[in-house]
């Protein structure tokens, strides 16, 4: 339960004063997070931050106003010149306003006039704010942004935030319910250390917010700022404290101690047509070390596309095996689920383990038959997707649990997932194929322990990479007709049209369409809107080489693995983000022939999207284009957040804030060494901070005890 002082924070802007249907409507496309079910709270608009500022203190007279600029003057009211004519030819109301120097116009279009009567009084003086400009030899101010009596002290607003905004809301309108929700912050208690909090000399929660909301400069902008460090540490804290509650947790329970003798192990890597690398090696070594303990394991593998995670994965289940368990494997698509079913049973063979397999697919008798099987002991190791993880699913002695998460699963997710799979105990082992650069590392997996596969299995060539400008689309394609004869396999990536997957599928049916009226049935089409079965009978049919070109949105990003496909197509690069192109690009290069990436881009070409695939035509280092990416990109929206599960920060940006991470991290593991449970006044402004940042998910675990 959210402490209810913090109620109006969360309440809708709806609440605030002067916030009708129709500005709240305006605001929620704003500012509300997606997750929020799209209703802007109050509190988000707290986090709607300023980008730049407006500079009103130079007050001139008339005659030194600059055309083109915004000015602050002091004028005498004149005369009212309401606009005549015809209703819909109407022309403006316009106001003579004059100092001792010149005579100067304001303007407006559809305006009430008594209302400007009112506030425009003949013979009275006034401050008037906005852009001066020229019209007909005239000087003039088309809807002053401000009017203000003289003796009305701070009615005017000298420097003025600037915020982002949406069509048909106003910048002023937008501050008025900003001002609206500052009213709404509850008097809160300190929750930072005060030794530290004076070491930076930080104001309050509640001051910092108010500062970042009016800046006296510039420099109050930029992430260095007191205000702007202090709730960036605030946040920074919530994502330490939440992700420290939860591995704690799962710490908590003593993990089984799980050793073997390895002699499934020895089964297994005896028939493999390959020596595991040293890379492969050393994170079987702190796998095995973690299972054999008997606290729980808690281990990132990261490792780049192809550098052999789902072998490593499979040793350590063969271990878990071994010891009397059963290991569960999840990944992140069906279509994955049943590749690794593919690879892992082939290799699992010679070991007698019994894999099988459950993904939403499988129902009814099958789906009961394999869940007794399951319960029963029968089945050594199950692979499949989420399913894996709902109630009914039952496990007899689960020892070990693989996410292949490839990204997909957030924090949360992976969180609702311990909860229903490992009440056991059991260990667990994430791996993800981004190469997620340090500093992100620690904000989406707090301290889990980390091994990298961080050398790729031997005898793989470089891919070669170019980038050409779909212009030359047919030469392409007679490239691949002549690669076509020497029996390569090539992938065809589809644009990304916009953000809709309808428009994405057509695009793919088109070129399909081209590309088959040229080679024939050996074209195939994968896209998301197929059913699960057909995307398995057509990535069958291109696995066993019946199919030579493989068009297809971006469902094929993650994990499939086509050793012989050697070219890699992909049209409009320039939409795809690094990451994306990374993991595209890392679908070939994996068997004995020379290997290629193509990348067809729009010109003329933007800065950014230039730069992104010099990078990729420069390196294949997963970590290098991930540290890239987070440069070019900037901080927020690194790795395309929305899709990847990385926390979304609404304050902090990285790397910027990099230090305050990691001395929110340490704060966290103190505060949790020394109060666990969050006990006390202490760990009540923690709570209050958790729930601020709506990192609540932490709090609830707490309880659940
Ligand atoms: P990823 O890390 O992307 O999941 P995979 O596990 O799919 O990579 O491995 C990519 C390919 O490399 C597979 O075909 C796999 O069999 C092969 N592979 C894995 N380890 C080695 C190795 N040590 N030597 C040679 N090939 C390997
Ligand atoms: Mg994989």
């Amino acid at each position: 339960m959210r402490p209810p002082r913090l109620a109006p924070l969360f309440a809708t802007v709806r609440a605030l004063k002067g916030v009708g249907p129709r500005i709240e409507g305006l605001l929620n496309k704003l500012v509300a997070p997606r997750q929020q079910g799209a209703h802007a709270r109050a509190i988000d608009l707290l986090w709607h931050l300023p980008v730049s500022i407006v500079d009103r203190a130079r007050m001139p007279s008339i005659s030194q106003a600059l055309m083109g600029e915004l000015a602050t003057l002091e004028v005498r009211v004149a005369e009212h010149r309401p606009g005549g004519g015809r209703r819909g030819a109407r022309a403006p109301y316009r106001i003579l306003v004059e100092d001792d120097t010149g005579a100067l116009e304001l303007v407006y279009f559809k305006a009430d006039p008594n209302y400007l009567k009112r506030l425009l009084p003949i013979g009275e003086t006034r401050l008037i704010s906005g852009k001066i400009e020229a019209y007909d030899g005239w000087l003039q101010m088309p809807h002053p942004d401000h009017v203000a009596a003289v003796d009305k002290d701070g009615a005017l607003p000298l420097i003025e935030p600037v915020y982002p905004l949406t069509a048909g809301l106003s910048n002023t309108t937008l501050r008025k319910a900003i001002d609206g929700a500052l009213r709404q912050l509850p008097k809160l208690p300190e929750w930072i250390d005060a030794a530290y909090l004076a070491k930076l000399a930080w104001p309050s929660f509640a001051d910092a917010i108010r500062g970042l909301h009016a800046p006296d400069g510039e420099a109050d902008l930029l992430p260095s700022a007191a205000a702007r460090a202090r709730l960036a540490y605030d946040e920074l804290l919530a994502n330490q404290l939440a992700l420290a509650i939860i591995r704690q947790r799962l710490k908590k329970r003593a993990g089984k101690s799980l050793a073997a003798s390895g002699d499934l192990r020895r089964a297994i890597v005896g028939a493999l047509p390959f020596a595991l690398t040293g890379a492969q090696q050393r994170a079987l070594g702190e796998i095995d070390a973690d299972m054999a303990s008997d606290s729980r394991m808690l281990r990132l593998l990261q490792g780049d596309v192809g550098s052999g995670k789902t072998v490593v994965a499979l040793l350590a289940m063969a271990t878990a095996v071994e010891a009397g368990t059963q290991a569960a494997f999840m990944a992140p698509t069906e279509l994955l689920a049943r590749q690794h079913l593919a690879t892992i049973s082939g290799f699992a063979e010679p070991a007698n383990l019994r894999v099988a397999l459950l993904t939403g697919r499988e129902r009814g008798k099958e789906r009961d038959g394999i869940l007794d099987a399951l319960k029963a002991g029968d089945i050594d190791i199950l692979i499949g997707t989420h399913a894996l993880f709902q109630e009914t699913v039952a496990f007899r002695n689960l020892g070990l649990v693989v996410i292949d998460e490839q990204h997909r699963f957030g924090v949360h997710q992976r969180l609702a997932l311990q909860r229903k799979g490992t009440g056991t105990g059991a260990e667990l082992l994430v791996m993800t194929a981004t190469p997620i650069p340090r500093t992100l590392l620690l904000t989406s997996y707090g301290d889990m322990d980390v091994s990298r596969l961080d050398e790729k299995p031997p005898g793989r060539k470089p891919i070669v990479t170019r980038t050409v400008p779909l212009e030359r689309l047919d030469e392409v394609t007679d490239g691949v007709a002549r690669a076509l004869e020497s029996g390569a396999q090539i992938y065809w990536v589809c644009p990304l049209v916009a953000e809709s997957e309808v428009l994405d599928v057509a695009a793919a049916e088109e070129r399909f369409a081209e590309l088959r009226a040229r080679f024939g049935d050996r074209v195939g089409l994968v896209h998301g809107k197929l059913t699960g079965k057909e995307k398995d009978a057509v990535m069958a049919r291109f696995a066993s080489g019946e199919l030579s070109i493989l068009v297809s949105t971006t469902v094929i990003e993650v994990g499939v693995d086509v050793p012989n496909a050697s070219i890699m197509i992909i049209e409009h690069a320039e939409r795809f983000g690094l990451a994306q192109l990374h993991q595209l690009r890392g679908r070939v290069g994996r068997g004995a022939a020379e290997s290629s990436c193509i990348l067809l881009y729009k010109q003329p070409l933007g800065e950014t999207a230039r730069e992104r695939l010099n990078v990729m035509r420069r390196t294949e280092d997963g970590f290098v284009i991930a540290e890239e990416d987070l440069r070019l990109r900037g901080g927020g929206e690194v790795l395309g957040t929305r899709q990847s599960g990385l926390p979304a920060f609404r304050i902090a940006i990285l790397p910027e804030h990099q230090e305050l991470l990691e001395a929110a991290r340490d704060a966290a593991r103190l505060t949790l060494s020394r109060n666990p449970t969050l006990e006390g006044d202490d760990g009540e402004r923690l709570r209050l901070l958790l729930y601020l940042f709506e990192r609540d998910d932490a709090v609830k675990l707490m309880r659940a005890g």
